[in-house]
């Protein structure tokens, strides 16, 4: 293993649900790396195996055949507690349905991976707090997520995706719920995150969102179809802008 290994390697993953005639194949063979201080955006229609992609690449979902590594390794050696271990400490994950814990408040919401990894109350509240800071929903740390905004549920849920020293961060149209302004403001975080040298995989349907990124794949009926710069092509996929050079 070398001092700056890929964050994230997908090696020729297939993953496919179902038997028979209903079988689907959600990922067909899908090659990726994610290098730290790379930010890399994911788009494609909806079906095309965005969400799977990152199920697989952060340990929730497990490959029918290929192999998953991260922050150097390979997921298919560890048993379920490893797994589980190495999905709080390395992984940072924003759910497209975010998945807040609706009995608890938001800073509680923030501290529970840390708190389930050993960290105390107190330190692991300062953690989820200064993590609430970041990203500007500090005044609702003690409120629980059915008494804020669609918005600062959006943010806590990517404040606990970055509290703790996680390196891996994979995030499921994170900027959905968020106004345009918000948006941009957790992107700033986020990419921040990504400068400091964490890998990051982002699901995105936004043009704007998606050109915070390095680079941009496109997904289509589970395989990587092309990889580009974001912004120009991006929007070009997405039908809003006319393709400059794409070819037949
Ligand atoms: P996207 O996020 O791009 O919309 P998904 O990864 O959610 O796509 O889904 C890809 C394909 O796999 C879809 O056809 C979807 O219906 C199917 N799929 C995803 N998860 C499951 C599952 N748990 N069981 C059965 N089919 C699934
Ligand atoms: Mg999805």
């Amino acid at each position: 293993m070398t001092a700056r290994h890929d964050l994230l390697r997908l090696d020729d993953v297939h993953r496919g649900y179902g038997e028979g005639e209903a079988r689907v194949v959600a990922l067909d063979g899908v090659s990726l790396a994610v290098a730290p201080g790379e930010l890399v955006a994911v788009m494609g229609a909806s079906g095309a195996g965005k969400s799977t992609l990152l199920h697989v690449s952060g340990g929730l979902d497990v490959p029918d055949r290929g192999a998953v590594t991260v922050d150097g390794l390979d997921l298919g050696g560890l048993d379920r507690t490893r797994l589980a271990a190495v999905r709080r400490r390395a992984v940072g994950y924003v759910f497209q349905d975010l998945n807040l814990v609706s009995t608890l408040t938001l800073a509680e919401n923030v501290a529970l991976p840390l708190e389930l990894d050993g960290l105390r109350r107190g330190p692991a509240r300062e953690q989820a707090v200064a993590a609430l800071t970041e990203v500007g929903v500090q005044a609702g740390a003690d409120r629980f997520p059915d008494e804020v905004s669609g918005g600062q549920r959006q943010r806590a849920a990517i404040a606990r995706a970055l509290v703790g020293p996680r390196r891996l961060l994979l995030a499921d149209e994170p900027t959905g719920a968020l106004d345009s302004v918000t948006g941009e403001d957790v992107m700033a975080v986020l990419r921040g995150r990504v400068d400091a040298g964490a890998g990051g995989l982002l699901v995105t349907h936004d043009p704007r969102t998606a050109a915070w990124a390095d680079r941009v794949v496109f997904l289509r009926d589970g395989r990587l179809v092309d990889s580009t710069a974001p912004t120009t092509d991006a929007a070009a996929f997405l039908g809003l802008a006319p393709a400059v050079d794409a070819e037949p």
